[in-house]
Formats: structure tokens, C-alpha cells, sequence
């Protein structure tokens, strides 16, 4: 009997800290050696959860007929840095002072990045439109296995009609980007209100205008209403939650912003041309990874969420990882304890509810109409039960 607990003991002890190596193994923290690399550190975390990089690596290695990498040093330095991330080793990489003063020293672009807390929007911008060039260039002389620049998945581009109320002349502009920046204000300046939800911030992005000051190109009036669709989807929708205000004094929304672990783009804001391609269907996007911030304007910490090809979510926050329970991720995703608020947020696009959306709609509706029901009969219950009680 005795032994039996024992050698049970000993199994459960084993068995726990092999589980912790192994669900550590994938996931290193990176070491902050500036003391301020956060901004970078939790960037860096979140760019590693796109798969579209992984598979490009590994068909470049693949590849035989491959130009040399060591001609794209900005591809280099980003895959050997996502490399050493997925090490099976427990222990944090070192190298944030290195990777920081790579881009800095090479790049014009990102010279303000030399010392100090930054914006990590910026960050992933600036990097992602350096790559985007290198890509690009590299595609040019690759072989035949390796065709899609990485970059291009993050490809979104907005379309802005303006119709004039006057002749009604249309004038569109098309304006693509890597993100989707989204106001927390809302409203007349006079009477500005917050957003709580991100619902609340996508449908006033999407809100038509009314342009009162837009001069029109054929009636030469004024007076014209603005429309904004989607006209080109991307596979990676990156959102960013526009805290930070930097016009007369600096300062920070510290807004809880509740986020969804599925969003839905309505069709109704998806530009004609593209909507036909998919039979007019809404589209699906999952949470994949995210990035908070605590703190003020010019400082603060930054850290960040993200999932593994086995759904289980992790907090890496420097050189500490840690495993999120779902009750933990509710609670984030709820913002309902104080647990910083989320400022950039990547979601995929889910390709296999594309077109099943009609079925989740029905079985949503069975489930609505079971639960008034129920709730139906726990209402007779109670009465019987008053009933009950009253002649007791
Ligand atoms: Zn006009």
C-alpha cells in the first residue's frame, strides 16, 4: 500500500514536471536587456504566432535552389531571432539589445527606436514595411516553390466612397495598410462618448459621414456623405485600438475595451467587388494573438497574449511565460478585473466557417428558443414551489 502511494507520488511528480517542460518548451520568454525592450519584446511574441512566416521559412529551407539568405539580412536577423524563440528549451533567449540595434542601425525609418519605451504598433509597422520590401525583392530571384510574401497576408485595404448629396458625382479612394486603426471616441467634439466593446469601435469606423466641408469635383458645392467598405480582405486582420493621443498634451484612454475571441465582418461593409467572390457570406476571424499596455503616454509596460497550434493560451510578459486558463482568458476578454488593457489585436481568418456561417445562425436560434423554454418552465416551477411554500 505504501509503496503503491509512493511510486504513485513519484509518477504524478514526473508526470508535472515533464507536462511544465513541455508546455514551456515552445514557448520562451525574451530577456528585456535595455530595460525597455517590452514594446519590442511583446511585438516580436505576437509576430511569431503567424504561421504565414513559419511556412515561408521552411519552404525556403526546402528549397535547393533558394538565393542566398545572407543577401536579405532583414529576413536573416527576423528568422534566426523566431528561431531561437522555437528552441525546445526552457530558458529565455538573450539577444533583445542586438535585435533592436539591427533595425536601428540599418534603417532610417527607425532611427527613433535608438533608445527608450515605444509604440508597439509602430514597431510592428515600421519592421513589417521593411520586410515588405525585402520580400518582395527576394521573390524575384526565388524558385517557383516559394511565391507569397509573408507581408502581403496582412494586406487590408479600405475604400472610401464619397458621393455628393448635390449631383451625386462619386469619387473613391482606396487606401491599404497592414492595420485597422479604430477610434475608442466617438461623437460630436462637443459630446464625445466611449466605446466599451469592440463592436462599438468597428461599427464607428464603418459609420457613414456626413462631410459638410468636401467641395465636390463636378457641381464645385459642398455637402457629401462618406462611405467606408473593405475592399480587400486580409488573411491577417490586425486591429489597433487608438489609446494614445498625442496632439497638445500627450495622454492615454485607459478604456476596458471588451474583444471577442470570433469577430464577424458583416457583408453589409464588404466592398461588391470583393463580396461576390465569396457568394456574399460574412466572414469569420479568430483571435490569435494580442498585445496589452499598462501605463501612461510616454511609459509603461507592454506584454502579450497568444495561442498555440493546440489552442492553449499563454502570457508572455519578458522573460516570463506563463499558461492562461480559459477562465483567465474570459476574464481578459470581458475585461472584467484589472488585468491591463489590450491595444493591438491579431485575428485569422477563419476559412473553414466561411461557409458555414448559415449553419451556426441556425443552431444559434435552436439554442435561443431551448433556452426560453427552459427558462419557461423554471418560471412554473417557482410559482408551484411559492404555492407550495405558502401552504407549508
Ligand atoms: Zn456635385
Amino acid at each position: 500500500m505504501n509503496f503503491s502511494i509512493k511510486t504513485f507520488t513519484i509518477i504524478i511528480v514526473i508526470f508535472l514536471a515533464l507536462n511544465s517542460f513541455i508546455s514551456n518548451a515552445k514557448n520562451r520568454g525574451i530577456f528585456n536587456e535595455n530595460r525597455n525592450d517590452c514594446f519590442m519584446n511583446a511585438s516580436t511574441q505576437a509576430i511569431s504566432h503567424i504561421n504565414e512566416l513559419r511556412t515561408f521559412y521552411n519552404k525556403f529551407k526546402e528549397s535547393a535552389h533558394s538565393p542566398n539568405f545572407e543577401n536579405h539580412k532583414p529576413m536573416q536577423v527576423l528568422f534566426n531571432y523566431l528561431n531561437e524563440l522555437e528552441k525546445e528549451e526552457p530558458s529565455p533567449i538573450s539577444g533583445s539589445k542586438k535585435f533592436r540595434a539591427y533595425w536601428v542601425n540599418n534603417f532610417t525609418t527607425m532611427k527613433n527606436f535608438k533608445t527608450g519605451q515605444h509604440d508597439a504598433q509602430e514597431f510592428i509597422s515600421s519592421v513589417f514595411d521593411i520586410l515588405n520590401n525585402e520580400f518582395n525583392k527576394y521573390l524575384t530571384e526565388a524558385s517557383e516553390n516559394i511565391t507569397q510574401n509573408p507581408i502581403s497576408t496582412f494586406k487590408l485595404q479600405i475604400k472610401k466612397t464619397i458621393t455628393c448629396n448635390h449631383c451625386g458625382y462619386v469619387r473613391s479612394i482606396d487606401e491599404p495598410g497592414y492595420l485597422l486603426p479604430l477610434t475608442i471616441l466617438y461623437g460630436p467634439l462637443s459630446d464625445l462618448k466611449h466605446c466599451n466593446d469592440l463592436t462599438c469601435c468597428l461599427k464607428n469606423f464603418f459609420e457613414p459621414t456626413v462631410m459638410n466641408d468636401w467641395t465636390c469635383d463636378n457641381c464645385r458645392q459642398k455637402n457629401a456623405r462618406r462611405l467606408k467598405t473593405i475592399s480587400f480582405l486580409p488573411k491577417y486582420l490586425v486591429i489597433q485600438l487608438k489609446r494614445f493621443i498625442y496632439g497638445g498634451i500627450a495622454n492615454k484612454l485607459d478604456d476596458a475595451i471588451k474583444f471577442d475571441p470570433i469577430i464577424e465582418i458583416d457583408s453589409d461593409i464588404i466592398d461588391q467587388s470583393i463580396k461576390e467572390k465569396y457568394h456574399n457570406k460574412n466572414f469569420s476571424y479568430k483571435l490569435l494573438t494580442f498585445i496589452c499596455h499598462e501605463g501612461g503616454p510616454s511609459g509603461g509596460h507592454y506584454w502579450a497574449y497568444g495561442k498555440d497550434s493546440n489552442n492553449n493560451w499563454y502570457k508572455y510578459d519578458d522573460s516570463n511565460v506563463t499558461s492562461i486558463t480559459p477562465t483567465i482568458l474570459i476574464d481578459i476578454l470581458n475585461q472584467t478585473k484589472e488585468i491591463g488593457t489590450p491595444y493591438v489585436l491579431f485575428y485569422e481568418l477563419d476559412e473553414k466557417t466561411l461557409f458555414s456561417h448559415e449553419r451556426v445562425h441556425q443552431q444559434l436560434t435552436q439554442l435561443k428558443s431551448s433556452l426560453q423554454e427552459l427558462k419557461t418552465r423554471l418560471e412554473t416551477l417557482r410559482k408551484k414551489l411559492e404555492i407550495l411554500k405558502s401552504k407549508l
